[in-house]
Formats: C-alpha cells, sequence, structure tokens
C-alpha cells in the first residue's frame, strides 16, 4: 500500500517492517499461537495477522480480555512475550521481502529520506533490519515498538516517523502491506495498492516523478 498526500514536495517515505521489508509475518503468527496456547490460552494461529503492527502489550490484553475479562499484568506480558520471542527465534529466519531493496534505493535516488517505522519490539529482527538494510536504515531513522506508547494503526508510530524525518504529513507517504487483503486497505483510504514489493519498485520512479509530487 502507498499512501501518497499531495501537497508540499516530498521529504520522506515511512516504511513499515514486518511484511513489507521482511517476510516475517508467518513467523510472528505462529509464535504468538505457540507461547499463548503453551499457557492453554485459547486463541487461532490466522488471528495474529490482524494484530499485525500492535504492541505485545495490546495483543497480550486484547486476548486477556476475551478469555479472562481482565486485562493481564506487567509480569504476564513481560512472560509471554518472552515466550512468544524464544519461539520466534526457533523458526528459520524470514528472508528480506524480494524487491524492497531496490524500492529504497529508488526512494534514495529520488532524494527522500527512508524511515522505517514498525511496532516490532523483536530485538533479533531489528538487529537485521540494520544489517540487511544497511546504509538505508539506522537508529535515526527508526520507530519501533521502545519508541511509542501506542502501536499502529495508532497515528503516533507514523507522527514519530514524521518527526524523524523533520517531515509534515504532507510531505511523506506509506508503504504498508495489507495482512488482511486488498479490500480491507481500499477501505482505510489507501491511495494506491500494488500486488507487491516488485510492482511497487516497477512503478514508483513515475510516481515520484510526477510533478504534483515534486513541486
Ligand atoms: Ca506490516
Amino acid at each position: 500500500m502507498v499512501e501518497i498526500k499531495k501537497g508540499h514536495p516530498l521529504k520522506a517515505v515511512l516504511f513499515d517492517m514486518d511484511g513489507v521489508l521482511f517476510d516475517s509475518m508467518k513467523n510472528h503468527t505462529l509464535a504468538w499461537y505457540r507461547a499463548l496456547s503453551s499457557r492453554e490460552i485459547p486463541c487461532e494461529r490466522d488471528e495474529f495477522y490482524q494484530y499485525e503492527g500492535a504492541t505485545a502489550e495490546w495483543t497480550i490484553n486484547l486476548i486477556f480480555e476475551r478469555t479472562y475479562h481482565r486485562q493481564a499484568t506487567k509480569q504476564e506480558i513481560e512472560e509471554l512475550y518472552t515466550l512468544k520471542s524464544k519461539y520466534f527465534n526457533e523458526l528459520p529466519e524470514a528472508g528480506p521481502m524480494p524487491g524492497a531493496k531496490e524500492v529504497l534505493k529508488i526512494v534514495r535516488e529520488h532524494g527522500l529520506l527512508p524511515v522505517v517505522v514498525t511496532g516490532s519490539g523483536q530485538q533479533s529482527l531489528l538487529k537485521r533490519l540494520t544489517e540487511e538494510y544497511a546504509g538505508f536504515v539506522n537508529a535515526s531513522t527508526l520507530v519501533t515498538a521502545f519508541d511509542v506508547e501506542h502501536g499502529k494503526p495508532h497515528p503516533e508510530p507514523y507522527l514519530k516517523g514524521l518527526q524523524k524525518a523533520h517531515a509534515m504529513p504532507d510531505e511523506a507517504f506509506i508503504i504498508e502491506n495489507a495482512p488482511l487483503g486488498v479490500k480491507q486497505l481500499q477501505e482505510a483510504g489507501a491511495d494506491l495498492i500494488y500486488p507487491d514489493m516488485s510492482a511497487l519498485q516497477k512503478y514508483l520512479p513515475q510516481l515520484l516523478a510526477e510533478p504534483h509530487n515534486r513541486a
């Protein structure tokens, strides 16, 4: 998903991480499912695709409210998140999303700043992010679960991303994926929808060259 707000010249492009820069969502959903099931907390693996971008605390509380009609304690959140991270780290490494590096290159070539905005606090993946995408992502252009109170879809992570880029909302666009399918992206108001990063790579130079984006 690419959302282009027209107005000022573009300064930055905000990238989501899971499902955009790494093909990692299948690992997250399986790790969550294994962690909660091991504590006999009822859940379905596929439901975790819906919570993509949310913080661990938010996800655990949602399931606790539904199951036990209360919020989880700090200790419970910590224990379950540690367990989830353990299962996540046991899975084969998620590869970089095909076409993502090329998209980052194009963004740079057009003089725009790439900023990564993720709700993730998964240390192993964050470390790989700065290695795999070295030269494109560093601490000054990265917003993670550690920087925000609220996970996506709350606007806070994106607003922090804009701050890091010193950009106004109409000076940036966001590249997000569609964990629940394209229809939901349309309903959420995505301006442009591409089937994958390779398709975006093909159309991006043309998109960035359009006068209304640059003037
Ligand atoms: Ca995502």
